[in-house]
């Protein structure tokens, strides 16, 4: 550790480091995470948790890159972008049997099961917040030109018992990629191999802002904490009350919207691909 106050690997604050919990999953499908510069993932962000344990997988913070090799940090190399699945969760109600996952077309409207235009060896994903994801959007032409997938959670994700708001669908970073990757690979196992480090991160959250307050007082003695304020002596845990909507990736439960036309991100606003799709960029690549 280089910072006494975060995890040199995960860069979470020590009282939620779970770099321990972290065992490699081998999944096939590389992972290419962008981040945006202001997602802090500070706290219960998921994103870096999932790069870890993802051998091969790239985790970039920006704004823009020229091309997917540029984001890729492989510069030269002709990259099929088709082979690309891009998340985003929309304006598309998957057809009754249908997986977790649902490839759409530029309109949001599902792929013929039957027909995959081709395999698909690589899954990306935009870290942020819906507005910083949709200018993230805007800024990468070339992911209009990649695949696109929409998830349908079959579980509500684990934040929610981090959080105590009704947010079903939402799901992180880590949990959308597992599932995308089990559902691609059709191995369960690669989601579940992601999970015990996010429990766990949940776990010291839900703990630790109990007790935070009487554990900085031995990690941080120079600050003066009342042993009974969550918040207090705690230069983390108090920034944020509750998780952000930041990495919550919604299911592609909305109600189905018109392709094409232009949707705020309605009760879904936390929801980069959601939104997403349902927002200017999906209906004007169409
Ligand atoms: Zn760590």
């Amino acid at each position: 550790m280089d910072h006494p106050e975060s995890c040199s690997s995960c860069l979470k604050p020590p009282w939620l480091c779970v770099c321990a919990a972290i065992k490699p999953v081998g999944a096939r499908t590389r992972v290419l995470i962008l981040q945006h510069p202001q997602e802090p993932d500070k706290e219960l962000g998921s994103a870096r948790i999932a790069h870890l344990s993802l051998p091969g997988s790239t985790l970039h913070i920006g704004l823009s890159w020229p091309n997917l090799a540029a984001a890729l940090g492989e510069g030269g190399q002709e990259l099929r972008h088709k082979e690309w699945l891009v998340l985003y969760l929309g304006s598309t109600r998957p057809a009754a049997g249908a997986g977790p996952l649902t490839l759409v077309d530029r309109r949001g409207v599902p792929l013929d099961a039957t027909v995959r235009p081709a395999p698909i060896r690589g899954l990306l994903l935009l870290d942020g917040t819906w507005s910083q994801a949709k200018t993230m959007w805007w800024r990468n032409a070339w992911l209009l030109k990649l695949q696109r997938g929409v998830l349908a959670p079959p579980r509500p994700s684990l934040y929610r018992e981090a959080r105590k708001e009704p947010r079903a669908e939402g799901l992180s970073t880590l949990e959308a990629i597992g599932l995308t990757l089990a559902e691609l690979e059709h191995d369960p196992a690669l989601l579940e191999g992601l999970l015990p480090p996010f429990r766990e991160l949940l776990r010291r959250y839900r703990q630790g802002r109990r007790s935070w307050a009487c554990r900085s007082r031995l990690s941080a003695p120079e600050r003066t904490a009342a042993p009974h304020s969550p918040n207090a002596g705690s230069r983390q845990a108090p920034r944020r009350s509750a998780p952000g909507p930041s990495r919550h990736h919604l299911a592609g439960s909305a109600a189905p919207a018109p392709s094409g036309v232009p949707r705020g991100p309605g009760p879904r606003r936390g929801d980069p691909r959601g939104s997403r799709a349902r927002s200017q960029p999906a209906g004007s690549v169409a």
